[in-house]
């Protein structure tokens, strides 16, 4: 069987050289012409239920060839059955849960931390669903029948913390268990592998790797994933064909830039461990602290730390991390979760998911690691 490293760069353009193509074509038509309306009232009788036919899509919103091979490509580094992809993260959770309220089971348990915006979305019932958060020890006795989801990130955003996606996912089966994948990727996480039913990404940040395209993505089986294209199709939040060719071009990419900024990011967190002006590190697997075994390959590329400094000087005193919020990028970004990716929270669920005000988030690039390491050294002494 061709290696994981190989499909990484071939997946989703497998037809290409019988096409006489190099490089996957960019199809930016929202309308597919045809002059057989009758087969195509035909046509859109499957394709409007989420089922595909292999043929183009009729209209934008059904579907894109280009979104299409990002799709097949990204199923395929998951190792799932497909995939659909969304105009952003939000996006494609917001369609996992208006999937899962349509099928009658409107309630999550969720793990804190997530994501922010994540938590709000969830915490909101913005969508219909209802949420009890609970510890990962506690997940299983917070099911109840109505229970449609479970959700998790791992490592956790910020505080890196990691879940045992197996023995979560033998806890709560047969309720799905759905992962966060964004920060670990498919290169040193695989969740399905482990019996998660479901992976999530921001393709925003890692998949894209250079901070220009918005996207997200859900992978899975085929009848969710169905049952998502459904919801997309109903509610748009489609992924643009642009957007699409950067993500697939992002993927052949993925693995050197991951392995390369982890390496970047395990260097960063040890010497942090060392810096008078830091109390607290979060990295997996930092200090030889109890990890889930057989889950994360190594310990990613995401750092936090909490800081004696100021954390705002900190920011405001980096000249080579750039100073915003987002992640996955081949250069280095910093944050104040506090101000930024988790503002949005309710400050005391914030505060008891760990997400301290002193909490500094960096996504470590490909930079040089001793030119990062001096730009965060005189950062904190700025701000000490
Ligand atoms: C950024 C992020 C999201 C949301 O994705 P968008 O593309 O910004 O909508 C969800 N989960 C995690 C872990 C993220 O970092």
């Amino acid at each position: 069987m061709t290696s994981w490293t190989t499909r990484a760069l071939h997946a989703g353009r497998d037809d290409l050289v019988g096409l006489g193509l190099h490089v996957p074509p960019l199809d930016l038509s929202t309308t597919y012409p045809s002059r057989d309306s009758a087969g195509e009232a035909d046509r859109l009788d499957i394709l409007g239920t989420g089922a595909t036919d292999g043929g183009l899509p009729v209209y934008g919103r059904l579907g894109n060839p280009t979104v299409a091979r990002f799709e097949t490509a990204l199923a395929e580094l998951e190792g799932a059955q497909a995939a659909a992809a969304f105009a952003s993260g939000m996006a494609a959770l917001s369609a996992v849960l208006i999937a899962q309220v349509a099928s009658g089971r409107p309630h999550v348990v969720g793990v804190r931390p997530l994501y922010g915006t994540s938590d709000v979305l969830l915490t909101s019932g913005l969508l219909g669903t209802s949420v009890t958060w609970a510890p990962v020890e506690k997940v299983a006795a917070a099911v109840r029948p109505e229970t449609g989801l479970v959700m998790v990130e791992t490592p956790a955003n910020p505080t890196l913390c990691e879940v045992d996606i197996r023995a979560l996912a033998d806890s709560v089966a047969p309720v799905p268990l759905l992962v966060d994948n964004t920060f670990a990727t498919p290169v040193l996480q695989r969740p399905l592998a482990l019996g998660a039913a479901i992976v999530l990404h921001s393709a925003t940040k890692y998949l894209g790797g250079h901070g220009d395209a918005m996207g997200g993505i859900v992978a899975g089986e085929d009848t969710f994933v169905e049952a998502l294209r459904r919801v997309r199709f109903m509610t748009g939040g489609v992924l643009h064909p642009v957007a699409g060719y950067q993500l697939l071009r992002g993927l052949s990419t993925l693995e050197v830039r991951v392995r390369a900024a982890s390496a970047n990011a395990a260097e960063l967190a040890g010497r942090l461990a060392d810096h008078p002006a830091v109390s607290r590190v979060h990295y997996p697997g930092l200090e030889g602290a109890a990890r889930p075994r057989g889950q994360m390959s190594s310990g990613g590329a995401m750092v936090s730390f909490e800081t004696h400094a100021d954390p705002h000087t900190v920011i405001g005193a980096v000249r080579l991390f750039t100073p915003a919020v987002s992640l996955g990028s081949v250069d280095s970004l910093i944050q104040h979760p506090v101000s930024l990716s988790h503002h949005v929270m309710d400050p005391g669920s914030r505060d008891g998911a760990g997400v301290s005000p002193r909490l500094l988030r960096v996504s470590v690039g490909l930079e040089d690691v001793d030119d990062l390491w001096s730009d965060l050294d005189q950062a904190l002494r700025a701000g000490d």
